[in-house]
């Protein structure tokens, strides 16, 4: 009775601690911290009334106990399908804590009987820490860390396993005569784990959302807020990483420097605010007709580069030149009417020992011919070897 007694009562104060960590994770917002809150309540006012079994009526030991023990488990799995984006099925389990409680009522008042009791609760703890570590496993984010998913899963499972054996060893193998029959190591080993199961999960919920507050400032860095396009730095991390694998495998890697023509006029004739809406939708457009492992970044202001892997010159200014007829042919409309805008585009394609600095600034020099020859046109530059004998002449006019 007082091993009993001390377990609870440890797992009372590591509820209170872990409860305190998701208080201050609260105002983040982030979905499913509510509901992992609300069930650490749910446990803290449990365990003291089964410590009291003895001492307070059965209604508050035994019934309302319980009932707030499997909210609280409830309440986790429904934390973890609103963090996973998941239905968080409220009404069905509403229902599922009202038949269990009335099944605690009927046995506990009418016939007295123990075993149907922990079997309800512990098949029904069973079943719903399964779900929580499958719909854990199932939709995690596939671009985070796995870590706090599988050991929040772990410790469902492991918790699920436990409450199994319970059933099994009070309602099958040696039904007690009472609750507080607590002289077998097993019976101690089963509790010890099924009490610290709920604080160690709020545990990984607490890592899970660490790691989503980490992506979504990672997120925030690496794009621009406004278009959606990866942001300056960013492009210039992905764009040394290509260069690096494409000096290692041989193949080719080129980069488009995209520039909006007139913005200046687009701004002036219709408003800033038209203005960012032209910048957003063209590169809407642009994401959408790119390949995967392309990347479109905002370089600043009006001006973007696009990294395209595997891609020589020739690929590069096809490419280019849909990019630049599709935003010729987008027309933006709105209240203020209707508005169209151009792009010119510089290319330039990764020779052998070259670095981004130096390939944006070939990339750079092409655009600046394309805005020189009468803009919405792209410009490559020449590969030096082929351009032997042509000095003078150092870049194609590649518009179609
Ligand atoms: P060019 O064809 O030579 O590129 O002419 P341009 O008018 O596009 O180039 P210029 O550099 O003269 O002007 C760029 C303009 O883009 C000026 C600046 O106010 C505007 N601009 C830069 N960033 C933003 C933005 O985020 N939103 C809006 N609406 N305008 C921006
Ligand atoms: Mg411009
Ligand atoms: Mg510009």
């Amino acid at each position: 009775m007082l091993t009993l007694a001390s377990i609870l009562a440890t797992t009372a104060l590591l509820s209170l601690a872990m409860l305190l960590m998701l208080a201050s994770l609260l105002r983040t917002g982030i979905a499913g911290i509510r509901e992992w809150f609300f069930s650490n309540i749910c446990l803290i006012v449990a365990l003291p009334l089964f410590i009291l079994r003895d001492a307070i009526p059965d209604l508050l030991s035994i019934i309302l106990a319980n009932a707030l023990l499997i909210t609280a488990c409830c309440g986790y799995y429904a934390g973890c399908a609103r963090f996973l984006g998941r239905p968080p099925h409220l009404h069905r389990l509403a229902i599922v804590i009202a038949i269990l409680t009335a099944v605690m009522a009927i046995w506990t008042y009418g016939d007295n009987n123990f075993v149907i009791r922990v079997l309800a609760i512990t098949t029904f703890n069973a079943l719903i820490f399964t779900a929580t570590a499958i719909i854990l496993l199932r939709h995690r984010p596939l671009n985070r860390h796995p870590h706090p998913y599988w050991f929040a899963a772990s410790v469902a499972l492991l918790f699920a396993i436990c409450q199994m054996l319970r059933g099994a060893y009070f309602g099958v193998i040696e039904p007690p005569d009472n609750l507080m029959s607590f002289d077998t190591i097993w019976n101690v080993a089963l509790l010890s784990i099924g009490a610290v199961a709920l604080p160690t999960m709020t545990m990984a919920a607490v890592m899970m959302v660490h790691d989503a507050m980490l992506a979504s400032v990672e997120d925030a860095a690496n794009h621009d807020h406004m278009t959606g396009a990866v942001s300056r730095r960013w492009l210039e991390t992905i764009a040394r990483e290509q260069i690096m694998r494409a000096h290692r495998t041989g193949k080719s890697l080129s980069l488009l420097i995209i520039d909006l023509d007139h913005f200046k006029h687009i701004n002036d004739t219709h408003g800033h605010a038209v203005g960012d809406e032209v910048l957003r939708e063209f590169a809407r457009i642009t994401i959408a007709s790119l390949r995967d492992g392309d990347a479109l970044g905002r370089l600043g202001g009006e001006e973007f580069g696009v990294l395209l892997p595997n891609t020589d010159t020739e690929v590069a200014i096809k490419i280019a030149n849909r990019l630049r007829e599709q935003s010729q042919q987008h027309v933006i409309s709105g209240s203020f009417g209707a508005c169209n805008y151009s792009i010119s585009i510089g290319v330039a394609t990764v020779r052998t020992g070259e670095n981004f600095d130096i390939l944006s600034a070939r990339a750079d020099r092409a655009l600046y011919f394309a805005k020189n020859n009468g803009r919405n046109r792209v410009e490559a530059e020449r590969d030096e070897e082929k351009d032997e004998g042509r000095q003078g002449e150092n870049y194609m006019n590649a518009a179609t």
